[in-house]
């Protein structure tokens, strides 16, 4: 099969890792006999510098005429100073609305040779720890109504939480597509003990996997037990569903058990397969340029990638065990590095994971 990726390699980093995860891809190509065209295309400050905006149209364009896009990061010390509006970043939120995005799928996975680098007590994740957070991105409180100004004399701010069942039901459809190819166990995490939206939106979850995805056993969690729970028993999560605000800040609490920046891919996805397919971490400008990037995170959005949008399991699992591989091996880039392994830079990394492959 001929797919079309676009990549954004972004600023820092970007063009390094960007540059391991076209290695291995090309490397599943070979292998499983498919071919992957890439386009590149400016996002971020490089598109600053070069069009004068961070997202020109033409890489909108492109990459909605993609299977699927691959992004670097974005952002840097030369744009810091520049008015929000122009900034790196604002890339990325006209890349997600030009797709229309509105799930983000971060899995956080403490590979068994890592466990060492989580901040927890080796016991609570000696059973290793792969929790995949399913996050609403486009509505919630992020979205809702604001307010500010005086009552009684006294000045006040507020912030709305709102959903409706349409929203509900297709990130609730995309946390199923996502539970069936794995333990078909989902965790819904809500406040339904408080907030109106969070009932509709229990509600809503149990009605859409009753008529939808019957085979699949639905738990609730409230979010504060939900934020304990990640700290004392990681291991009992596969599949979480939440809303956007509850979504940003347990992604964050789950990748730090993980404690490796650099290993931790994201996805977004929304109507059409053509998802966006990223690394968690940004564009590490203290280190760009010295090839001492770890690829790994970029290397298994690109897994994502196949799997998510290009309907390739059996590749994706070619591309996580090459990964294990190279860990099994002894190798480990500069962040994760411990005593007796063998230190290797980012190009050789990526020259490794392919080659296991
Ligand atoms: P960062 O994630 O870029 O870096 C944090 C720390 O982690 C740094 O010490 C960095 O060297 C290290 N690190 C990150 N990725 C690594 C990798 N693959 N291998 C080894 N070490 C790695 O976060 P920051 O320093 O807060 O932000 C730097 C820039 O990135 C800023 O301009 C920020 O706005 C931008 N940013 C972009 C994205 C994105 O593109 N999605 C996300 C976060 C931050």
């Amino acid at each position: 099969m001929n797919y079309n990726i676009a990549v954004l390699e972004g600023d820092g980093i970007g063009p390094e890792i960007c540059a391991g995860a076209v290695k291995t891809l090309e490397k599943v190509g070979e292998k499983f006999g498919h071919k992957f065209n890439f386009t590149y295309y400016p996002i971020g400050g490089s598109a600053i510098d070069k069009c004068g905006v961070p997202l020109p149209e033409s890489t909108a364009e492109g990459c909605l005429k993609s299977d699927a896009v691959l992004l670097g990061a974005v952002g840097g010390y030369k744009w810091d100073d520049m008015p929000v509006d122009k900034r790196p970043e604002k890339g990325l939120l006209e890349i997600r609305k030009a797709m229309r995005l509105y799930s983000n799928i971060r899995p956080a996975k403490l590979w068994k040779n890592l466990a060492k680098a989580s901040p927890l007590k080796y016991e609570l994740v000696k059973d290793g720890v792969e929790i995949i957070i399913v996050r609403e991105l486009t509505g919630g409180i992020y979205f809702g109504e604001r307010k500010s100004g005086l009552e009684n004399g006294v000045q006040y701010a507020s912030d709305t939480e709102k959903y409706d069942v349409r929203e509900i039901e297709r990130i609730t459809e995309i946390a199923c597509r996502l539970a069936m190819k794995r333990s078909k166990k989902l965790v819904s995490v809500d406040k339904a003990n408080v907030l109106e939206s969070s009932r509709l939106w229990r509600k809503t979850v149990h009605a859409y996997c009753k008529n939808n995805y019957p085979e699949i056993e639905v738990r609730d969690v409230l979010v504060d037990n939900m934020a304990m729970q990640i700290v004392k028993n990681p291991s009992q999560f596969d599949v979480v569903v939440t809303s956007n605000l509850f979504g940003d800040i347990l992604s964050d609490e789950a990748a730090q058990v993980t404690g490796s920046i650099g290993m931790l891919a994201s996805s977004s996805l929304g109507d059409s397969k053509c998802g966006l397919y990223e690394p968690i971490h940004g564009s590490a400008p203290d280190i760009a340029g010295q090839d001492t990037a770890n690829p790994i995170a970029t290397i298994l959005a690109a897994a994502m990638m196949l799997r998510d949008s290009l309907d390739l399991n059996e590749e994706y699992t070619a591309v996580e065990n090459a990964v294990q591989k190279f860990l099994d091996c002894g190798y480990r880039t500069a962040d994760i590095m411990e005593d007796g392994k063998i230190k290797v830079g980012c190009a050789e990394a990526a020259r490794l994971i392919a080659d296991m492959i």
